[in-house]
């Protein structure tokens, strides 16, 4: 599989808020998809498709509007405090388990319009090494509050260069391993990947998809409710990732989906409930299609189709998910037969609605 362009989603930094260079990565991956493009004040990006009928086929006069919402931001930090000694402590953005950050090499980002000002820095929380660790100390998880970065550079350097506000994020290269990728922010940028491949994939077809990729999800779903309401879309379609637990020392039903075994469509989660009918629709046609898929609920978090459903008068929406192992960690592990059905069945949703 060419995965050139998920390793350069999955490499290239955008915390919320920050979102500026994953943005143009994509617009970048989009030439040729869209019909007219924009960003909105919070950042998402808009790709609009107007209807592309079969041959000796019109388009219909007022063509049925489906979003297509995959946020493009990544749990990461931003530095909330220079000390005197030059290290950076962090503020995290987004929920990393703290347990999977030491030791870490993380890339600053002190302007995000200008890469040729990025430092490494290396990441590991307040403390003493194990030698000389109380037995106690060696027990305590910290909190993601307590990790500092220290970048090897005098203070005083530290202070011109870097400012409170920097993105961090860690730095953590895309693998392929057996028949799985593992990186760091497949959440969601695999989600990404998934939209920018249906629409390369897609043909022909009635609607006018409005591809949206959304800001500030990881912080609690900001980006995809103004853009919903801008949108008005008669179908919602959100795309993220989800639980995969069918890893040991997880009871077996609680492993949300199972890797290998096809898109997830979500039933609800702690977000939203879908639109019964799209749920339906979309399980009939993988069937038709013969793509594999796999009904799941996960019964906290959420994704952006939570602040689709609830904008302005209230949407119909439908969640696609790509079931994600060791989910947020820098290791997050997805099987390729599930990312293609994730890609497949949308392409085919969008082609016959
Ligand atoms: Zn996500």
């Amino acid at each position: 599989m060419n995965l050139k362009l998920l390793e350069r989603l999955t490499t290239t930094p955008g915390v919320p808020g920050r979102e500026h260079r994953v943005r143009q990565v994509i617009l970048d991956a989009c030439k040729g998809l869209y019909d007219t493009s924009r960003t909105d004040a919070l950042g998402s990006l808009h790709l609009v498709r107007k209807p592309r009928p079969a041959k000796g086929k019109k388009a219909p006069r007022s063509p049925k509007k489906v979003m297509i919402a995959a946020h493009m931001d990544q749990i990461g930090f931003m530095v909330r405090a220079i000390d005197d000694k030059g290290f950076l402590w962090l503020n995290p953005v987004g929920g990393f388990d703290a347990r999977n950050l030491f030791a870490r090499v993380v890339t600053v980002v002190p302007d995000v319009r200008d890469p040729s000002k990025d430092l490494d820095g290396i990441m590991n929380p307040g403390g003493k090494p194990v030698h000389i660790a109380s037995p106690e100390d060696r027990k305590k998880v910290p909190e993601a509050t307590e990790f500092f970065v220290d970048l090897g550079l005098p203070p005083e350097e530290v202070k011109k260069r870097v400012n409170v506000g920097s993105m961090v994020v860690i730095k953590a290269p895309l693998y392929e391993i057996g028949r799985v990728v593992t990186g760091q922010c497949l959440d969601n940028r695999i989600a990404c990947w998934v939209a920018i491949e249906s629409l390369k994939k897609l043909k022909t077809h009635r609607c006018e998809v409005h591809c949206v990729f959304t800001v500030q999800e990881e912080v609690g779903l900001r980006g995809a409710g103004p853009a919903t309401y801008a949108v008005q879309p008669d179908i919602g379609i959100a795309l993220d990732t989800t639980l995969c637990c069918d890893t040991p020392g997880v009871p077996d039903n609680e492993s949300v989906t199972r890797q290998g075994q096809g898109v997830g469509l979500n039933v609800m989660d702690g977000s939203a409930i879908v639109d019964v009918d799209l749920l339906n629709d979309f399980e009939a046609l993988a069937q038709k299609k013969k793509i594999p898929y796999q009904r799941t609920i996960l019964h906290r978090g959420g994704t952006d189709a939570g602040a689709m459903q609830r904008t302005a008068v209230g949407f119909r929406v439908m969640t696609l998910l790509t079931p994600t192992r060791y989910i947020h960690t820098v290791t997050e592990t997805v099987h390729e037969d599930d990312m293609t059905a994730a890609r497949d069945l949308l392409a085919a949703y969008l082609a016959q609605v």
